[in-house]
């Protein structure tokens, strides 16, 4: 199927996050997590100004900067990190677990996380997880910051009894999403189900050969390759967005279990009619509107998938940051083989493609976005969608509204 899809491959200059973004929704997700970026004043400014949000709240991120001094090679920054640390938990006992985070100016200096990290496990004797991973702007894209920061959890899960099955779901959702997706998966008689990230650090899920795997988001590939060395079976499967895509994958876990067809459609059948009425509404307003994805979070392919084939809109555009084939192949079966697919970024050349198509919307980064406003073209920030409650039946509609509300607002200033 994905042998008539044209992909064209571009190196240039690229424009998005870095992989600290993450933090924003992550911190929210883990309640007992703390998350300190050992980074630079652009680190901090980024975290300030991206999860601002945090301004009324004790904030559970933090940035250790790196000076002058620790850059040129001149101080111990071991030392200077153990000092923040302990001060931090001795200021902070309700941690749980700290995340040492990398940045880019960590990585150049070559301050090695990891090893940091055991040590100051070991020297608080394990009463505090300490965990390392990379958050880096090098050559990465912003939702990548969760790919590392959960394979980073994976060699802390605890193993599962080789007697025992448990469905794993691995991509941060929001709470209610979540609740929804044991709803159904409890109905269909599939009584263990376990999410990464989970609500708190403290309650990790165990993983083992009687896991089954799968993604609700299309950025953790490298979390299901390191769950595969723990014994765990990937379930390949399209992305919860929509109600086609929830419900193939909720057929593919269900069917990996072991569950038969008559009882998932027993059990699906009503929520799916629910969200095909909800979405009717907005399918109206969508369809025939021509739609361009620069790529930025890595959701454009299962994103487009749903807007193409259940709003009715036209692809003029699809641009991925990278096309991960062990997450995307099943998405990529269901794209209109016409679709003119771009994998990486050069910026110029993208956007002089863009001003000649003038789509009726694009999906881009917060950086592009104003001004291609001022252009005329009408945008939708592409993060978003990440961290909005966009999967599963119930949300199905607020995904199509979220594409469908800047349209109508343009249509407002038009008239
Ligand atoms: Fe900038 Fe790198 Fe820090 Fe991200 S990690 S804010 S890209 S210096």
């Amino acid at each position: 199927m994905t042998a008539e899809l044209t992909i064209t491959r571009e190196r240039g200059e690229c424009q998005t996050f870095c992989g600290l973004a993450g933090i924003v929704w992550l911190h929210r997700k883990m309640q007992d997590a703390f998350f300190l970026v050992v980074g630079s004043r652009t680190c901090a400014h980024l975290m300030q100004s991206a999860a601002g949000v945090m301004i009324f709240a004790e904030p559970r991120f933090a940035t250790a900067v790196l000076q002058d001094r620790d850059l040129a090679g001149l101080a111990d920054c071991n030392e200077e990190l153990d000092r923040v640390v302990s001060e931090l938990l001795a200021r902070r006992p309700d941690i749980g677990t700290l995340f040492l985070v990398a940045s880019c100016p960590s990585e150049v200096i070559k301050l090695d996380l990891d090893r940091a990290a055991e040590r100051l496990s070991a020297s608080r004797g394990g009463a505090v997880r300490i965990v390392a991973y990379s958050g880096s702007g090098l050559d990465t894209r912003f939702t990548q910051g969760e790919d590392t920061c959960l394979t980073a959890l994976v060699p802390q899960m605890p193993a599962l009894p080789s007697s025992e099955r448990s469905l794993l779901i691995v991509g941060t959702l929001a709470d209610v999403v979540e609740d929804q997706f044991t709803r159904l998966f409890n109905e269909m008689g599939i009584s263990t189900v376990d999410f990464l990230p989970p609500r708190r650090v403290a309650d990790l899920p165990p993983v083992g050969t009687g896991t089954l795997v799968i993604a609700a988001q299309p950025f953790v590939g490298e979390t299901l390759a390191a769950l595969r060395q723990r014994g765990a079976t990937v379930i390949p499967a399209p992305f919860p967005f929509g109600v086609e895509g929830t419900t193939l994958w909720l057929t593919a876990a269900a069917t990996a279990w072991g569950v038969t067809a008559e009882r998932v459609a027993a059990v699906i059948a009503a929520p799916a009619a629910r969200a095909t009425q909800a979405l009717a509404r907005y399918r109206e307003l969508l369809a025939g509107k021509r739609i361009t994805f620069l790529p930025d979070s890595q959701l454009e392919i299962p994103l487009a998938r749903f807007l193409a084939r259940e709003c009715g809109m036209e692809l003029v555009e699809l641009g991925v940051p990278y096309l991960d084939r062990r997450m995307l192949d099943a998405e990529l079966a269901l794209l209109p083989p016409s679709v003119r697919i771009i994998e990486g970024q050069d910026l110029e050349t993208q956007l002089t493609r863009l001003r000649q198509d003038r789509p009726d919307m694009t999906v881009c980064g917060l950086g592009l976005a104003n001004p291609l406003e001022a252009e005329g073209l009408t945008t939708k920030w592409s993060i978003e969608l990440v961290f909005s409650p966009v999967q599963g039946f119930n949300q199905a509609a607020d995904l199509a509204e979220l594409f469908a509300r800047p349209l109508q607002r343009r249509q407002r200033l038009v008239v």
